[in-house]
Parts: structure tokens; sequence; C-alpha cells
């Protein structure tokens, strides 16, 4: 499932009647239970779902979808712990921004409102949470959202990992019926917004300093704008889905259970930069399994594909987010399997598996 973090809305049921779900096994949390993967999966469904369950929470989608008379609105959190808190291209401040401006844009909804909660470790340096601050500025005036409530705590040393950020979001919704992963049907075409993998490997450079690493910066950046240019095209939008943790792998076996639907994809049709490709060759990663946090998928019918490449394109000229999008695949049949197949590039066929974890933890 794509949203661990989707809303707020409580619940009354109760827990005695749900655990025969419970994971014997799984004692104690691991750091794969954070890495968006099967371990995330798991933890959401057996130890946290059961209590809140509501229909709202239960669609899966990067936001909730909230039906007022004035129009449907989407309503999103998410928690940032990235470490470390500078990385080439972006930092925990616009990532705290963009990440939660993203979940609103995936359910084609024009991001409004935002809160932010910062929760401080003693002796953070007040530099450095002024230098944060001033990320998360600029990066909600490039999306054009305002930060309108916020809290701030403070915890002793060692009780958080320097500054951890909660924002929440609200975002009026301009599609109807709105994009949803459970809407998928044969024949539609899987459009990428552009090369994964940037922001899973630069995360990874900047903690272990990986000295043959070069050009890659992370891809952190607001697809609320993008959205909005393919909304305006007034075509169906079946689905919107940011690619973050868990890579484009598990991002689309979400979308194959959603909807229970068959997809296959092109390994050769999916961009990736030669420099991301060539770390990935050398350190063993799949870069299918990298998070991104400024890609998403557009899933629509088949007929529409090129014009939203095209507008992608298009809309790209003015800040380069989408000029390497591409068709990668189609769904290609109803299916209680729900799988995922990649035509390799050697002309061979794979199921794509959702990973156990990541290949590194704290990555947003
Ligand atoms: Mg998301």
């Amino acid at each position: 499932m794509a949203n661990l973090e989707s809303t707020s809305i409580t619940s009354t049921s109760s827990p005695e009647s749900t655990t025969g779900q419970f994971l014997e096994s799984e004692a104690v949390i691991t750091l794969d239970h954070g890495a968006g993967a099967q371990a995330s999966q798991r933890l959401f469904s057996s130890y946290i779902k059961p209590y809140i369950s509501n229909p709202i929470l239960d669609s899966l989608d990067d936001a909730a979808k909230l039906n007022s008379l004035t129009g449907d609105y989407a309503f999103t959190t998410d928690a940032y712990t990235v470490s470390p808190l500078f990385f080439a291209g972006g930092s925990i401040g616009s990532l705290a921004i963009n990440g939660t401006v993203n979940d609103l844009a995936m359910l084609a909804a024009k991001p409004l409102y935002l809160s932010c909660s910062l929760i401080l470790e003693e002796g953070l340096p007040l530099s450095i949470l002024e230098k944060i601050v001033s990320d998360l500025a600029k990066a909600a005036d490039f999306a054009q959202v305002q930060i309108v409530t916020g809290d701030t705590k403070v915890v002793p040393r060692g009780a958080c990992d320097q500054i951890f950020i909660t924002t929440a979001g609200i975002g009026k919704i301009l599609a109807k019926p709105a994009p949803s992963g459970s809407n998928l049907v044969p024949g539609d075409a899987i459009i990428i917004s552009g090369a994964i993998g940037d922001h899973g490997l630069t995360i990874l450079n900047a903690r272990e300093n990986l000295t043959f690493l070069t050009g890659i910066k992370s891809d952190c950046a607001p697809l609320n704008h993008l959205v909005q240019s393919l909304v305006n095209l007034n075509i169906p939008i079946h689905c919107l889905r940011d690619v973050t943790r868990g890579g484009l792998a598990t991002t689309l076996n979400e979308l194959a259970n959603q909807s229970q639907v068959e997809i296959e994809i092109s390994e050769k049709a999916i961009p990736i930069h030669t420099a991301v490709k060539n770390a990935c060759d050398l350190l063993g990663l799949d870069p299918l399994h990298l998070a991104n946090e400024g890609k998403c998928l557009c899933i629509v019918p088949s007929e529409y594909a090129k014009l939203v490449v095209e507008t992608m394109h298009k809309h790209s000229q003015k800040n380069n987010l989408a000029q390497e999008a591409a068709i990668i695949g189609q769904v290609v049949a109803k299916s209680t399997q729900a799988m995922v197949t990649l035509k390799t590039s050697i002309g061979g066929r794979r199921i794509l598996a959702v990973p156990e974890g990541g290949p590194l933890p704290r990555i947003c």
C-alpha cells in the first residue's frame, strides 16, 4: 500500500478483534518497517490499520479524499526523518514541503494549506534550524502553498536525531473523478514523469561520502504545477502516484494490488541516468528499488498517453522537472494475481517483486 500516512481520522474499531493478524515473529520495530516496502506493508496492515480502519483510510491512496458540499478535498500527513539533514538538491526542509505537496497533487488536488510540526533535539545549533526553516519557506513559496499552523517541541539529547518534521496538508481536488490507485483498467498506459533513483543514491552518497559518485543530486521537487498542466488537458486521469520509498517496483505492485490488475513494463523504456545506472551496478543496488522525491506515475487510457508525455515535456521547458517523461508499460489484464511483469533489456521476462525492506533507511 502506498499511503502509510494518509489520515488522522479516528475510528471505534476494537483492537481485540484483530489480534489474530499479528505476526508473532515481529516482536520489535526494525528499520525495514520504515522502508515503504513489504515490512512496512505488514506493519500497517497488521498493527495499525486494524485499529483505525475506515472507508476513507482504506482507499490507500496518497491522501484521504474528503467530500464536502463545496467540493472534494485531499488531506494528508507525512513525517520526515532524513539523514543527513542536507544533501545535494535538497534538505529535510524542502523534503517536508515537497513530499506533502506531492501526496496532495497525486489526488489532482491544488495544495492550499500545510501544517508544520518540528521536533528538535537539545543541542541543535540554531544556525541549522534557521537554514532548515528557510528551506521550508522557499519550498512552500515555490509550490505556492502556505504554512498556516504548526508546533515546536524540544526533546533531550538522544531522544531524536537533531530534527524531525511532520507536515500535513489540505488541497482542493480539481479532477472528477479524482485519480486513484483503484482505477487502473486493461488498456491503460503507464507513464513515468522522469528518471528514477537519483534521490536514493544522493542520500547514500551524502551519508557514505562515496567519492566515485559524482553528478547525482536529489530530484526533490513539487509536482503540483506539473499535475495542474495535466488536469488542464481535461482527459481521464485514472491514477497519479509519486514514486517514493520502495521505488518503482513497490509503487507498481501497490497499484496492481489496489486495482487487481496485471501490469507489464519494459526495462528499456524506464529512464535512468547513466551515473545512477553505473553506480547501482557497482554497488549491487536495483534502481527500481530506490526512492524518488520528484517523480510520479501517470496512468491514463492509452489513447491519451502521447499527449500526457508531450505535456510533461512542454511543462519541463521552464524547470526540467519531467523532460525525460516516458511511457514505460501498460495494464494488460484484470487479475486476482495482481502482478507486475518486467520485460528485461535482454529480452527475458521476470516478475517484479516488492523488496522486503529498503536498501538504506531514513531517506525521507
Ligand atoms: Mg505518496
